[in-house]
């Protein structure tokens, strides 16, 4: 039986890789349902090779004009946070891939999950912003979540066969990003394009400058202890350039499983579609006698403050790294239109955190409204 599939944001990157990885396997993974918010061009040629029988639009514009294009198709048309939410629990669907970047994606992720949908997760910012109502959710409904995320695959294919408890620390590798060796007065005013460029991953926007700051790390760690049940201080960051090992668990006993690989988002997103099975693929092999030499480093917490900002937050605990993640995402679009310079980034952060006053157990609305509260906040302080 063909695996159906359903994939939030399928014209970013990991969404496109997503449907790399099902062209490849066609008689293993069918499409369903895919979504974009606005680029319908790339929905077009997506619905013309894969043949989904529902798409979803979430901005409106772009909806009315994909809609009135394939009005003579046999294709369901769907909008909004409404339409992102029904593609994400169909009745025909077996595992939602999560490929949509930010906070956005909670609502859907938590409609899939009460429809006891697998969710092969990609969306970080969702166990971020809410990663205990989540989980608890998850386990409510007897949902597996599988991480996409290429440290959390490793951790997660490290994991397998293992006993949660007998883990001593969970090591997460981290690229470094473009501005790995450099110091905080180089950096003042670096340029988007400057931290556009990412020394080994191709990503889209947001991850790339989250990457650039070391706040994709602070996020994974989040999503880390959320994903595997683990306390923080049970979490470490090793910058590794190479991004050869993905990430390492440590046990008890002292022993480390690691998980290798070329850089290729493919494989993670395959494991997480075919688990506990494992699949042929044409991806590059690893050939480490090229490779030669793998390096390792301690993150610069002085330079790369937000990595240190998102540990703050799970020592906090409550509501605190929802506010990390409201922030970041607000200040990541400012960065992104030249608004504000990268060092904003940590400081608004940090000025938002401290005003905060966290709660404990927070219901959907709870997170709903501080989103909301916070993502003003920082606004207004850009504004004035
Ligand atoms: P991207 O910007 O390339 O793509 C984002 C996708 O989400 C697009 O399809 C876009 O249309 C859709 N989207 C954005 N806003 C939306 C909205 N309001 N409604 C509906 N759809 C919307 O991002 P990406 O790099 O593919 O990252 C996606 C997620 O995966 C992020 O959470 C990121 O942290 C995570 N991730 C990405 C990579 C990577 O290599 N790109 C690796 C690990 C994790
Ligand atoms: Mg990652």
């Amino acid at each position: 039986m063909k695996k159906k599939i359903s994939v939030l944001g399928s014209t970013g990157s990991i969404g496109k890789q997503t449907l790399e990885v099902v062209r490849n396997h066609r008689d293993k993974f069918e499409i369903i349902a895919i979504s974009a918010n606005k680029s319908i061009d790339i929905l077009l040629s997506q619905i013309d090779e894969f043949k989904p029988k529902y798409v979803a639009v979430y901005d409106e514009e772009s909806f009315l004009k994909l809609k009135s294009i394939l009005k003579d198709k046999n294709i369901e048309v769907f909008c909004g946070m409404e339409g992102l939410k029904i593609i994400s629990s169909l009745d025909e669907i077996d595992v939602l891939v999560t490929a949509i970047v930010g906070m956005i994606g909670l609502l859907p992720t938590l409609e899939a999950i009460k429809n006891k949908k697998d969710i092969a997760l990609a969306n970080k910012e969702t166990l971020v912003c809410a990663g205990e109502l989540v989980m608890n959710e998850a386990r409510k409904y007897g949902v597996n979540i599988f991480p996409v995320d290429s440290e959390h695959s490793a951790i997660f294919q490290a994991l397998n066969g293992e006993n949660n408890k007998e883990i001593e620390k969970i090591i997460l590798t981290a690229s470094g990003g473009p501005f790995r060796g450099k110091k905080k007065g180089e950096l003042i005013n670096v340029t988007k394009n400057e931290a556009l460029k990412h020394p080994n991953w191709s990503m889209g926007q947001k991850i790339s400058i989250d990457s650039s700051t070391l706040m994709n790390k602070g996020l994974e760690v989040i999503e880390a202890r959320w994903l595997f049940d683990i306390p923080y201080s049970k979490i470490d960051v090793l910058v590794h350039p190479q991004s050869i090992i993905h990430s390492m668990i440590e046990f008890v006993d002292t022993s480390v499983i690691a998980q290798l690989g070329v850089p290729d988002m493919k494989l993670p997103i395959q494991y997480a579609l075919t688990y506990p099975n494992r699949i042929d693929s044409n991806f590059e092999k690893l050939n480490l006698s090229k490779i030669k030499s793998l390096t390792f480093e301690e993150p610069d917490l002085d330079t790369f403050p937000c990595l240190k900002l998102a540990y703050e937050t799970l020592k906090l605990g409550k509501t605190y790294s929802l506010v990390l993640n409201s922030s970041n995402e607000v200040l990541v679009e400012e960065f992104l239109k030249g608004n504000i310079k990268f060092y904003d980034i940590p400081k608004y952060i940090e000025k938002e955190l401290e005003k905060h006053n966290g709660i404990s157990n927070p219901t959907l609305d709870d997170i709903l409204q501080i989103d909301f509260t916070t993502r003003n906040n920082i606004k207004e302080m850009i504004g004035g």
